[in-house]
């Protein structure tokens, strides 16, 4: 209905390149890490990191349906963790510098993350400060030219092998909203160090990083936009944050069913299929029926955004609902998968690892309900 030829062609690109360049590795990258310098640069020379952005960056330059494609594409990888590295590349890490970065930035970190050249992370939360950012104690403070960075940042993902970091950092005590700055910290800087790669229950394949930065030297042109915005900048980059895990829950979700269905169809248990079983297939039908509810949402928040609304409400309604229907299937599938669902070689139970984080990270669900509930009046 909303995708002509054009996305459909976009649609294939990127499957083939998950098919051929990503999945067969994902077992391999599960143990070590996925090497993101190489697979990014492969992305970018396909335009893959730039789906949105302006072409003079060398960016693809289109709209926000094919940024959709992209994203439902990326719900095939067989692991989060590697389509959760590209999105922090992607919508995460970089929104910021396009849409308020200056020249300068745009030019020295925008476009060879586009091009795959360099790998970025995004740093904003803290061992004393995740759902409450305002409370970020990492500091910026003003010398001659340079601004030095001071404090720890946790859970950064892709913190590991990253060339830069979009760092929220804050420049004042004045409390409010306007006493923060959000700064490119390229990673090669005297006094930036990774504490510990941290070992997660899922995403293995993504690094995820404690970070420290000991009067870390920054550039004063490195900040975005202006001292005392970053904070409303970082929430409106969150938006994009929020908005690309949807695509990819409502793929994965059904990646999951088709596979749990295919299992169903093969295991026989009492003298028959497991598919034949009218309780299980009912309950498959009640997920496939919230997918197409997600799916719905998230194609009108592609509308307003087309038409240049603030979908914060919608957004947020749509990260609390593919986080709790996310996990909701995965758990369900690993009980139809019965033992061999509790198996770690199994993909379902990957996805069961792996799913748990999209009501924790990048909002957890609480903080949802209360954007929302503040949206809708009380
Ligand atoms: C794998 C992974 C990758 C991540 N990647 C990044 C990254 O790249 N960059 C980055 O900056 N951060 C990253 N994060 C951090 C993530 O965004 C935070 O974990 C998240 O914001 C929650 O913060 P917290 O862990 O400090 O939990 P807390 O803020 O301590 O919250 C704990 C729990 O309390 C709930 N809660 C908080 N306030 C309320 C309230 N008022 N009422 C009711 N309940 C409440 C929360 O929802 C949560 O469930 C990542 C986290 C993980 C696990």
């Amino acid at each position: 209905m909303y995708f002509n030829e054009e996305h459909q062609a976009l649609r294939r690109t990127v499957r083939k390149f998950i098919d051929t360049e990503i999945n067969p590795y994902m077992d391999q990258w599960e143990q070590t890490t996925a090497p993101l310098h190489e697979l990014f640069k492969k992305m970018g020379d396909l335009g893959l990191l730039g789906i949105r952005y302006e072409e003079k960056y060398g960016g693809m330059g289109l709209d926000y349906w094919f940024e959709t494609v992209f994203l439902e594409e990326l719900g095939h990888i067989a692991g989060m963790g590697v389509s959760t590295a590209i999105c922090v590349q992607t919508h995460m890490a970089t929104p910021a510098i396009a849409e308020f970065g200056s020249e300068y930035l745009k030019e020295t970190y925008l476009r060879p993350a586009i091009a795959g050249e360099m790998v970025s992370a995004i740093a904003v939360t803290e061992p004393d400060a995740g759902s409450d950012v305002a409370a970020i104690k990492t500091r910026a403070r003003r010398d001659g030219d340079h601004y030095l960075i001071n404090g720890s940042k946790l859970y950064i993902t892709n913190g590991v092998q990253a060339d830069f970091l979009t760092l929220l950092a804050r420049t004042s005590d004045e409390p409010g909203h306007h006493s923060f700055g959000l700064f490119v910290v390229p990673t090669n800087l005297p006094g930036f160090s990774v504490g510990k790669k941290l070992d997660k229950v899922g995403l293995r394949s993504s690094d995820t990083a404690l970070l420290h930065f000991d009067d870390v030297p920054v550039p004063a042109q490195n900040l975005i936009g202006q001292e005392g915005e970053g904070f409303i900048m970082q929430m409106k980059q969150f938006q994009h944050e929020r908005f690309c895990t949807l695509p990819s829950a409502v793929t994965m979700c059904e990646d999951m069913i088709k596979m749990t269905m295919e299992h169903l169809r093969q295991r026989v248990v009492f003298g028959k299929p497991l598919a034949t079983r009218q309780v299980l297939r009912h309950r498959m039908v009640d997920w496939l029926t919230e997918i197409e509810a997600l799916r719905h949402l998230t194609y009108h928040i592609v509308r307003m955004k087309q038409a240049g609304q603030d979908a914060t409400r919608e957004v947020s309604m749509g990260k609390l609902m593919a986080g709790r229907l996310v996990r909701n299937v995965a758990d369900g599938c690993v009980q139809m998968h019965g033992g061999m669902g509790f198996i770690n070689e199994t993909l379902i139970a990957r996805c069961f690892r792996d799913s748990r984080v999209l009501s924790i990270g990048a909002g957890a669900d609480e903080v949802m309900s209360e954007v929302i509930a503040r949206l809708s009046g009380f």
